[in-house]
């Protein structure tokens, strides 16, 4: 059996391969003309958010049983196409929650605290003590909107750090809730009484603009917005409209409607924002989970 590994992969999930005795070839990400080149008697492949697995690449893999992608999105992949040939698709949707969950929080305490602007002004050599006053997170409440795998881990380090909590999910699960002690409101309720709302939700057309001018008039004044979900839950235009008149008092953002953000874009331009480019899963412990979890499972098909 053959697998191509068509992206870059955590060593151990090489070996769970190699150890079931597969012919391992890697090549990083290769165009769609190479991957046809690659896949004539592959068994398996694995990619990450790269490169696209289309139908053309499918149609040229005739042993193809499998395709692996080490992490959440299968937006690469024709899901389609591998239907059509009874293809198993499988991924790793929980071997970034933790890490997500804490870059989230680091956020949290980034702009709670001015870090990144402490940080840009030490480096111009000025002493800005007197602008970064801050706030502590004991005692204040935040507003997960979107509790599934990873606003539940937000929801333990919230818990652990004394904040109050209020979820907020069309899908509630209330046990999990009461396991942090998290009370469930409807969105108003949330946006109006949280010091820090944080965004898990996925990007699916009810979750398009979630976050717009209506609502971040809603939110305190004092009040963080953090999103790590995706850019376009947020409407970018109303955020930096509420990010300069002072609706809300910061906002921590991973990720952009538009990335990478471009160089000149308004966001760029406020002190209250904190910046991260897309780096929620980029962890080692979680590349290693999601490669390794892809590994097990083509394992498991192949051989089973
Ligand atoms: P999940 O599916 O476990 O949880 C999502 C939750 O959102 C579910 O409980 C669902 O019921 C809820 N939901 C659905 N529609 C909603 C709505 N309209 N309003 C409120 N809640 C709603 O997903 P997850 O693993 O926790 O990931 C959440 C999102 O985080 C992903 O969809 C992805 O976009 C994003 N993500 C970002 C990074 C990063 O690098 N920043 C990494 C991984 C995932």
């Amino acid at each position: 059996m053959k697998v191509l590994v068509a992206a870059p992969l955590h060593e151990r999930a090489i070996e769970v391969l190699k150890n079931a005795g597969f012919d391992v070839i890697f090549e990083e990400y290769p165009d769609e003309g190479r991957l046809i080149e690659l896949v004539g008697d592959v068994d398996a492949i694995i990619v990450r958010s790269k490169p696209k697995v289309t139908r053309k690449v499918i149609e040229a893999a005739p042993k193809l049983k499998v395709i692996g992608r080490a992490g959440v999105g299968l937006d690469n992949i024709d899901l389609e196409a591998a239907k059509e040939r009874g293809i198993k698709v499988v991924n790793s949707p929980g071997a970034s929650s933790r890490s997500v969950a804490e870059l989230a929080v680091a956020l949290m305490f980034n702009v709670a605290r001015k870090i990144a602007f402490a940080d840009r002004k030490m480096r111009e050599g000025v002493w800005a003590k007197k602008q970064c006053m801050g706030i502590e997170l004991e005692g204040k409440t935040l507003g997960i909107v979107g509790f599934g795998r990873i606003g539940y881990q937000i929801a333990k380090i919230a818990k652990a750090l004394g904040m109050n909590l209020l979820l907020y999910d069309p899908y509630p699960n209330e046990e999990r809730a009461k396991e942090v002690g998290g009370k469930f409101v409807d969105l108003e309720t949330l946006l109006k009484e949280s010091d820090v709302v944080t965004l898990h939700v996925p990007l699916i057309d009810a979750t398009y603009h979630l976050i717009n001018e209506e609502r971040l008039r809603l939110m305190k004044p004092t009040a963080i917005l953090i999103n790590a979900a995706r850019g376009a839950v947020v409407d970018t235009n109303a955020l930096v409209k509420a990010l300069k008149e002072g609706w809300i008092a910061g906002a921590g953002l991973d990720v952009f409607e538009e990335e990478p953000l471009p160089k000149d874009h308004p966001l760029t331009k406020l002190d209250n924002v904190v910046l991260t480019p897309h780096i929620g899963a980029s962890t080692v412990e979680a590349q290693m989970r999601a490669g390794v979890q892809v590994a097990e499972q083509i394992v498991e098909i192949l051989k089973g």
